[in-house]
């Protein structure tokens, strides 16, 4: 995550927020669960209080009454703390649990609205992990805070009411003792914190080294990398493992004088107590249920002061994952964006006015870049490799904003539309095509849910796919694996091409594919292409000479400008670096190596 974008929130600021946005929607589990704690606790101190009767009545003064009413009492008391668990554990972990989906839903509808360069900085597999780490953390923050601090807390003030009851003096002595014990470890918690934050950034970081290794596992695997991989993974997993131990003996560290301390205060109450007992001062049972209630005091107490630590983390997660949510998308619609209109009479032609754009705010990749694609035309962007043809593709659809100049579709400017409006414009068929593993149909589908199957024959039938689907056993059923792995290039590209025109965009950006297709594919698509031109503005990267053939204007882009434009025959008679490119194209396709070609021009950074 952008770490400059972390605005400073205090601890209080960020719990409030998960209590008031998140708990509150859940209210009435939590009243019921607390109802519940209540009695839970209620019933814990009445088995500490128990003590006296079994102890005095029951062992010392042989009363009969009692040895039938004190069991009666104690069954009685259990099935009740039983009800009550059971109905506070249902409660809060089905709240927890709506908090969970709640906040992952959300997440996911934060993220999808982000702009690109978000995704250029945060990989998925860091992205995959905030839905799991950070939300279980926040989650388990939220779950524990509430058992914890207010089932142990309500236990423990209980039971602290039956020592005080049964003897103050000794009480206070007693709870002095537990807080010098108990104050390291919550000194320490904050420091835990900082460590907590690094193992869910490593945690992320282990996440992508996953995603990568196993979706590029052919290439790991044919480079003959997994020794060099499995060293990378155990850096990770170590750094992670450390991590681990550092929050690990942070909480460990106070341990031995938690315990030693503890041991001091009972020790004491033994002794003390022990006097007043042999003095006839106080009972046994009064001893005995002091000491009852002080041991059963112990573990809530001890269970309140770990939740600090773990609300500690959860805290960091909260405040991530709250950052994330309070940054607004850097590319929205502007507050009086308008939408474009259903139709334009004319077709919808693009024009760039002296655009400068710059990923990174320092090598500008569209420098002064003005070009103007005539609707229902079919233009071919050309040029060296990183001249800057894709980033034009990425500033028509808005996926950047440029820092100057100005882009029109029609004759609106593309930053006083709304964003909605401006994609639906646009079909895009990119270089390396994005198939999901599932049917064919449903690949065609995601570019027009609500399509009919006439609908996705038709298109089909335009991108020339038609054919080669009804062939498949299972036709438009079939599965096409993960990335498509059983269709090939060509057939992907097809089916690409039927999603777009499904979505019936009124111009049509394609990213050729640099690789060679197969002849029948490639006839088919440059068959489709004239087809759409009727109805289209099309504008493709080209890498074939076929495709810039028939193109009606050609742009030559390099250094991030236009440098020459015209149609094939023009550009040839220019002998310019279209010329260059052009003697390349050939020799690449017709493979004769021994023709003599000029060096292309680099482009310079
Ligand atoms: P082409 O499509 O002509 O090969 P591009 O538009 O992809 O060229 O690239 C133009 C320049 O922008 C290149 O210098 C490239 O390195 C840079 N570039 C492209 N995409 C990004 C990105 N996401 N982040 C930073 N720089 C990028």
């Amino acid at each position: 995550m952008a770490d400059n974008l972390k605005p400073h929130r205090s601890d209080y600021q960020i719990l409030r927020r998960v209590v008031v946005d998140y708990m509150g929607r859940y209210w009435e589990n939590f009243i019921g669960g607390i109802v519940c704690m209540l009695l839970v606790a209620a019933s814990t101190a009445a088995t500490a209080q128990l003590m006296q009767p079994i102890l005095d009545d029951v062992f010392l003064n042989k009363d009969q009454t009692m040895i039938y009413l004190v069991p009666l009492a104690i069954i009685i008391v259990f099935v009740f703390k039983g009800g009550a668990e059971f109905g506070h554990m249902m409660l809060t972990r089905r709240a927890s649990s709506f908090i969970m989906v709640d906040l992952q839903n959300q997440l996911f509808d934060t993220i999808l609205k982000r702009e690109i360069v978000f995704f250029d900085h945060n990989s998925s597999g860091m992205l995959a992990a905030r839905f799991t780490t950070e939300v279980m953390m926040v989650v388990n923050a939220v779950v524990n805070l509430l058992v914890g601090y207010v089932r142990d807390g309500l236990s423990f003030l209980f039971l602290l009411g039956v020592m005080i009851y049964q003897d103050w003096q000794l009480s206070l002595i007693v709870l002095l003792v537990f807080s010098l014990a108990y104050t390291p470890v919550l000194l320490l918690a904050k420091r835990s914190r900082n460590d907590s934050a690094t193992q869910q950034k490593s945690m992320g970081v282990l996440n992508s080294q996953l995603v990568e290794i196993f979706s590029g596992i052919r290439m790991v695997q044919s480079y003959g990398r997994e020794k060099e991989e499995n060293k990378r993974m155990k850096e990770t997993t170590t750094k992670i493992r450390n991590l681990m131990n550092n929050i690990a003996r942070l909480q460990a560290m106070p341990r031995p004088i938690m315990e030693g301390l503890t041991g001091i205060a009972i020790a004491i109450v033994v002794y003390y107590g022990g006097q007043q007992v042999l003095s006839g001062e106080a009972s046994p049972g009064e001893l005995f249920s002091f000491i009852t209630a002080m041991l059963l005091a112990y573990k809530p107490a001890k269970a309140v002061i770990n939740l600090h630590i773990q609300l500690q983390m959860g805290l960091t997660a909260a405040n991530n994952i709250f950052t994330l949510f309070d940054s607004p998308p850097a590319i929205k619609d502007k507050p009086n964006a308008y939408n474009l209109p259903k139709d334009d009479k004319n077709g919808w032609s693009l024009t760039f006015d002296q655009v400068d754009f710059s990923y990174d705010g320092r090598k500008k990749a569209l420098q002064n870049m003005s070009m103007t694609i005539p609707a229902h035309q079919t233009v071919a962007l050309v040029g060296p490799s990183g001249g800057g043809k894709s980033t034009t593709f990425n500033l028509i659809g808005r996926f950047y904003d440029p820092q100057k100049g100005r882009i029109t579709i029609g004759k609106h400017p593309i930053q006083d539309v709304t964003l909605a409006s401006l994609r639906a414009k646009v079909g895009y068929v990119s270089q390396d095509i994005v198939i999901f593993n599932d049917t064919i149909a449903n690949n065609i589908l995601f570019g027009k849910e609500d399509a009919s199957n006439d609908d996705i024959h038709r298109v089909s039938g335009k991108a020339f796919a038609d054919e080669f689907i009804s062939q498949l056993p299972q036709g438009y059923d079939t599965l096409v694996g993960e990335n498509g792995v059983l269709l090939s290039g060509g057939q992907k590209q097809r089916i690409a091409l039927a999603r777009a025109l499904l979505k019936n965009a009124p111009i049509l950006l394609l990213d050729e594919a640099t690789a060679a297709l197969d002849n029948e594919s490639e006839f088919y698509i440059r068959s489709a292409l004239h087809e759409l031109k009727r109805h289209h503005t099309i504008v493709i990267i080209a890498h074939r000479l076929s495709t810039v053939r028939d193109a009606d204007c050609i742009f030559v882009i390099q250094n991030g400008a236009v440098v020459e434009s015209g149609n094939y025959q023009t550009l040839l008679g220019k002998k310019g670096v279209f010329t260059q490119l052009h003697e390349f194209q050939s020799a690449v396709e017709t493979m004769d190596l021994n023709r003599p070609v000029r060096p292309l021009v680099a482009p310079s950074s």
